[in-house]
This record gives structure tokens, sequence and C-alpha cells, in this order.
């Protein structure tokens, strides 16, 4: 039997992360319909222009063409153990129709894991994040440690100001373009909660719905998805 998991959470939960972990303990590779999406840039047939000109216009896909993408992805022989979904089922179509093929293939969804934080806590930590070269990383609000961070005014007098953040040796720090803009953070929290709140009655339904409290630590999180991941597994 593969393993099938959904990973859901808002942004700042931890998902990236966490889909790392369960990359790494189990070896089945994150599947995410956005880049699958994205993926399709460099073709130019009828098809790949029609999902750009959609989700240009900021419009999920239709139901039909990601159940597809989706099939294809499954078929590929990394996904052979199963796969760990971001950014899909997004509707009860979708996993509806995610939940038959599986059946069909004698394989079934082991878990949805909600990685579950408080809408303010996930904006602080989306706001506050930078980062070094080296990977390493600091928030404003939760870990300093010696970093310098500074309010500065925006040139177009927009609110909230900017957040710049320099090291001790004067080497300003990295912020991901789609953390730096507070109106941008507030609409993905958004939609996380538009998108994700109506499928969650269906998942527990279903009896496949965990829980996770992603306030803790990264490591804490992990031993907890870990241990849940144990037990679904068999
Ligand atoms: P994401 O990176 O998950 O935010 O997805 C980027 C874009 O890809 C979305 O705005 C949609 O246009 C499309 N997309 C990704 N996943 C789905 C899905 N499950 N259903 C429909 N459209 C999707």
């Amino acid at each position: 039997m593969g393993l099938y998991i959904i990973l859901m959470g808002v942004q700042g939960a931890g998902k990236g992360e966490q889909a790392k972990f369960i990359q790494q303990a189990y070896g089945i590779p994150q599947v995410s319909t956005g880049d699958l999406f994205r993926a399709l840039k460099t073709r130019e047939d009828d098809f790949a222009r029609r999902v750009q000109a959609t989700m240009a216009a900021g419009q999920l896909i239709d139901d039909a063409t990601t159940n597809q993408i989706v099939v294809e992805r499954l078929a590929q022989p990394d996904a052979a153990g199963g796969v760990i979904f971001d950014g899909y089922p997004r509707n009860e179509v979708q996993a509806q129709f995610l939940a038959d093929y599986l059946r069909q293939q004698g394989q079934t969804i082991n878990a949805v894991i909600l990685l579950e934080l408080d809408v303010f806590v996930a904006f602080k930590r989306a706001f506050g994040r930078v980062t070094a070269a080296d990977g390493s990383s600091y928030n404003y609000y939760y870990k300093t440690d010696g970093v310098q961070f500074r309010f500065e005014d925006h040139p177009d007098k927009l609110y909230p100001p900017r957040l710049v953040a320099t090291l001790p040796d004067g080497t300003t720090l990295l912020r991901r373009p789609d953390d730096a803009s507070a109106a941008a953070i507030i609409k993905r929290i958004d939609t996380y909660l538009s998108e994700t709140m109506p499928l969650l009655p269906f998942f527990e339904k279903h009896g496949m719905l965990y829980r996770v409290d992603a306030s803790r630590s990264l490591a804490e999180v992990s031993a907890d998805i870990g241990t849940l991941l144990e037990r679904v597994r068999h």
C-alpha cells in the first residue's frame, strides 16, 4: 500500500517544512497542483495557454482538467509509493474524485493533516520572516537573534511601511516577495479560510482528518506527524 497524504495549513503554519519532513522520512514526493500548472508555462499549445489565462485571472482551473493533471502525475514512477498533496483537492468534487480514483487503484487517502494555527500568529510568522543567504531564518516578532529590524517608509507611502532587516555586519536580509506585503498575506489567509474550511466536514465525515497544533516548534510538529503516519500506514 502507498501512503497518500493531504497536507493543509495556512501560510506560516509550516506546510513546506513539514512536507520536506514527510518526503524525507517516507520517500514520497510532494505534488502541488499549483506547481504542475505553473510548469505548463513553457508549453505553447492551446491547453497550456488556456490554463495560463485562467491562472493569470486568479481563477481556479476546472475540476476535470485538475483531476486529469493529478492522475498523470500519480502515474509517474516516483509517485508509486504515494504522494503528499499540496493545494489539491480544493473542493468536494476533487476530493470525491481523488477518493474514488485511489480506491480503484486499491489505495486510499491515508490522512488529511490540518496544520492548525491561529491566523494572527500566521500573519506574524509570514510578515516578520526574513532569511539570510545561508538559509537561517529570523522573525521580527519571534526570533531576532541580533538582527536589526526597522520600518522604512514605503516609496509610495503605502501602509504598512516596509520592514527592513540587517545583520550586525550590515548585510540586508531577504524577505520572500509574497511575505513583504501585509495586504497580500491577509488575502492568502482569507483565501485559505474560504477554500479550506468548507472541505473539512467532508474529510471529517470520512474519518480522515487529523488536526495538528502548528503553533509549536517544527521538530515537535514533525514528531506528531511521524507518530500519526505510523498509525495510519498500517
Ligand atoms: P497555488 O500555487 O496552489 O496557489 O495554485 C496556483 C493556481 O493554480 C491557482 O490560483 C489555480 O488557478 C491553480 N490551481 C492550483 N491547484 C488547483 C486546484 N486544486 N484546483 C483548481 N485550480 C488549481
